[in-house]
């Protein structure tokens, strides 16, 4: 489902039924005191963001680094909360109790930016991957499901029995992807997944991403600092900078013609990857 523009610049508003709801988001961090006297500093990650993700939908969220977008997708997820504020999903409140996170887990899995923190380095790749079916008491033939998400995510079935530090990053981020989906969840939160590979291997995973978000019909939302990564994945982008969000839109419209002035300086900022991931597609 993609949004089509006009050339007045106006665009189609998304479709589907809204499967994340973010209202009126605050996010406070405490600072411990700096010294005996020093006064207890706070950092408000997130200022009063609100955003409403429908189904089937691919969003992109931008913005430079620690504006906040981590915080958003983390209480999204419900692994933080928020000072002030509401997020549901599936009509259903994000609350962080065990309950509700158990319900969420099944239908909502975060993939994340360094896929060697995020596997245990003393597992078995198989293992990594049924974690959540066990975690989520999910039914059936694990070891199958296991290597069927290993052929999903373009590994051979023999990368279940060795261990995270055998593979490649591009690898352990296909690893990662292989097990955020295992339990089927209808929607995919990445936070920067592509950030700490090689420009090399980055469309690759993009490109695994890509396939498998709509083959298995995922609502996605996909966080980068960068707005030309974004831009190959998603159809719809909201820039956010300092916890808020500044400019929404059509992923090429916002790209072609920024409002904000943020926006401007982010888009003349192009890096190399998206040169990179042109050449790449276009020998691919
Ligand atoms: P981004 O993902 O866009 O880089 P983050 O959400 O990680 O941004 O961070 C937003 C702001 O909140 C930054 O100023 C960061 O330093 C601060 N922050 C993030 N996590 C914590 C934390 N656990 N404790 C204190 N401050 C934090
Ligand atoms: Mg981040």
């Amino acid at each position: 489902m993609s949004s089509t523009v006009d050339l007045q610049g106006s665009a189609q508003p998304p479709q589907g039924e809204p499967v994340i709801e973010v209202e009126d988001v605050r996010r406070v961090y405490g600072r411990p005191r700096s010294g005996l006297f020093g006064k207890a500093a706070s950092v408000t990650a997130l200022d009063g963001v609100s955003l409403t993700v429908h189904r089937g939908e691919k969003l992109g969220i931008v913005g430079e680094s620690g504006c906040g977008k981590s915080t958003l997708l983390r209480i999204v997820a419900g692994l933080h909360r928020p000072t002030s504020g509401r997020v549901r999903v599936e009509g259903r409140e994000v609350t962080g109790s065990d309950r509700d996170l158990a319900w969420l887990r099944r239908r909502l899995q975060v993939v994340f930016q360094d896929p060697m923190s995020s596997l245990d380095p003393r597992m078995r790749v198989g293992d990594i991957i049924a974690e959540p079916l066990v975690g989520l008491r999910v039914e059936g033939d694990h070891r199958a499901r296991v290597a069927e998400l290993l052929e999903a995510v373009g590994l051979d079935a023999e990368a279940a029995e060795r261990y995270p530090h055998m593979f490649s990053g591009g690898q352990r981020q296909r690893i990662s992807i292989a097990r955020a989906l295992a339990p089927r969840p209808q929607v995919l939160l990445a936070d920067e997944p592509v950030s700490a590979l090689d420009v090399s291997v980055r469309a690759q995973v993009l490109n695994v991403v890509e396939r498998l978000v709509a083959d298995l019909d995922l609502t996605l939302v996909f966080v980068s600092h960068d707005l030309s990564v974004v831009r190959h994945v998603c159809e719809r982008v909201v820039v956010m900078t300092r916890g808020r969000i500044v400019e929404e839109g059509p992923t090429e419209q916002v790209y072609t013609h920024p409002r904000h002035d943020y926006t401007k300086a982010l888009v003349a900022a192009v890096p190399s990857v998206r040169r990179a991931l042109t050449e790449e597609r276009g020998v691919g």
